[in-house]
């Protein structure tokens, strides 16, 4: 008896339906991988980044962690930075949150405590420097929501101020740094507006 049986059933059938549609998509992806997007987004389980956007396997390069933070101290983070700016060339690089982010409220509520605890230090930073905004909401929910497009607004810039990126603007390389959210309650993104870059809407 396998570990898991269900989901290697499930491969074989996810599988089986792409070389039904295009008997070659396996053998195109093997030779080389060049996806023009680099998405940072939450573990979350509710926000899988190929399929809120529809993209198939060799089209988005992705990285997540808890509450899509971009410490320019995580050397986990700087290499999928690196290596998707440098060797891949990718000219998108979308920092997706979400509402009801449960990092994020660890981080307001702040009793945690271990890896989690350290790791959303940050946000911890982030709602102090914002404390008046916050305070100034009528709602918990508000709060956090609010501070969940704070993060992804700080980590749209720490990204953008990353030495990778900065050297990638410096030699006149085309490359943007969106900040978008998600909602869990309907499924759509919105775009935060916190675009950097050199590249034109439409691009
Ligand atoms: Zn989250």
């Amino acid at each position: 008896m396998k570990y898991l049986a269900d989901l290697f059933t499930r491969n074989r059938a996810w599988a089986g339906d792409i070389v039904a549609a295009d008997p070659e998509f396996f053998a195109r992806l093997c030779d080389i991988q060049r996806p023009d997007l680099l998405w940072i987004g939450c573990s979350d389980s509710r926000v899988p980044a190929n399929e809120i956007v529809g993209l198939a396997p060799g089209e988005l390069f992705v990285h997540r962690n808890v509450a899509n933070v971009v410490p320019v101290t995580d050397l986990n983070a700087m290499a999928v930075i690196e290596y998707a700016v440098s060797s891949l060339g990718v000219r998108h690089i979308i920092v997706c949150g979400h509402y009801r982010c449960g990092g994020v409220r660890a981080a307001l509520e702040g009793h945690q405590a271990g890896a989690v605890a350290l790791w959303l230090q940050p946000l911890r930073n982030l709602a102090d420097e914002h404390r008046a905004e916050l305070d100034a909401l009528g709602s918990a929910e508000e709060r956090w929501d609010r501070l969940c497009e704070l993060n992804v607004a700080a980590q749209v810039q720490a990204v953008a101020s990353s030495e990778i990126v900065e050297a990638a603007w410096e030699r006149g390389a085309e490359l943007a740094v969106h900040g978008w959210i998600y909602d869990l309650k309907d499924g759509l993104l919105r775009d935060l507006e916190v675009t950097v870059g050199n590249i034109a809407a439409g691009g």
